[in-house]
């Protein structure tokens, strides 16, 4: 299986195109709008596949340097699909709405009796929903409490997944919900090929779009984590040695150099 040279790269925010003591955190880094502007002038167009919003994404772009724009934000951990048409965020449907039902609909059945749960379990010191998205931290007594309930969840019968925990916080999601999602959305309705796909990411929930049915070559910055390492190295991507941007640009470049891609990039 020979991966011809990409025509998309889809990269993560947190972590991977941002952080790395660049500053505001709230946009991308000068030489990594370049970097992203030289691959789309060589006909790799670029997206973006995060846990944000996708206005959250669109700020983020006007408030950089990048010339280019993304031809998919894909929002909120699979949970959304956007397009820009005219600089203006365009829904994909029914992508969008076939969601939203589900959520609702796991809300209702599931989701809320959860978060109810979650509150008897351990007072919340803090708790946010956004209807896909629940995150709580308990107080530091209750730690014990809060980590022996979360570790007796069903969470396959409750159609619920853990996107993280550590101490005293917890985030879940829909089950439904991935970052493999969206993309594959994006990927049918655009026609570009998984071997024509690159994706850079730095967390366990990128992993999904590292699959062989969603992208030739995975690669990350030297912060990724050893999972996500671990992922890139099993399908002949690279690991950059540096960190967040810089490791995700250098990753691309020895990527490029190795396949033959000719990208002439800074
Ligand atoms: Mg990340």
């Amino acid at each position: 299986m020979e991966a011809r040279a990409p025509k998309l790269l889809v990269v993560d925010l947190d972590g991977t195109s941002l952080g790395g003591g660049y500053v505001p955190y709230s946009r991308f880094p000068d030489h990594y709008s370049r970097f992203l502007d030289q691959l789309h002038e060589q006909g790799c167009q670029w997206a973006v596949n995060t846990t944000w919003s996708a206005q959250g994404q669109l700020d983020l772009v006007k408030a950089s340097a990048v010339k280019s724009s993304p031809c998919f934000l894909m929002a909120e951990l699979g949970m959304r699909l956007w397009r820009l048409d005219g600089g203006r965020l365009e829904a994909v449907q029914p992508y969008n709405e076939r969601n939203e039902r589900a959520a609702a609909e796991n809300n209702r059945r599931s989701f809320l009796k959860f978060i109810s749960e979650c509150m008897e379990a351990a007072p919340p010191a803090s708790m946010n929903f956004y209807g896909h998205w629940f995150d709580m931290s308990c107080a530091p007594e209750d730690e014990l409490a809060f980590k022996s309930f979360i570790a007796a969840v069903d969470w396959k019968a409750r159609g619920i997944k853990k996107y993280s925990s550590s101490g005293c916080r917890l985030t879940a999601v829909h089950d439904f919900m991935g970052k493999d999602k969206s993309l594959r959305e994006a990927l049918a309705i655009s026609g570009i090929a998984p071997l024509e796909t690159v994706v850079a990411g730095d967390e366990e929930a990128d992993i999904a779009m590292m699959a062989p049915g969603l992208s030739a070559f995975g690669i990350c910055p030297s912060n990724a984590a050893e999972g996500v390492k671990r992922a890139v190295e099993k399908r002949r991507g690279i690991a950059g040695t540096k960190s967040h941007s810089d490791g995700v640009i250098e990753a691309f470049k020895k990527l490029s150099l190795r396949e033959g891609w000719g990208f002439k990039l800074d």
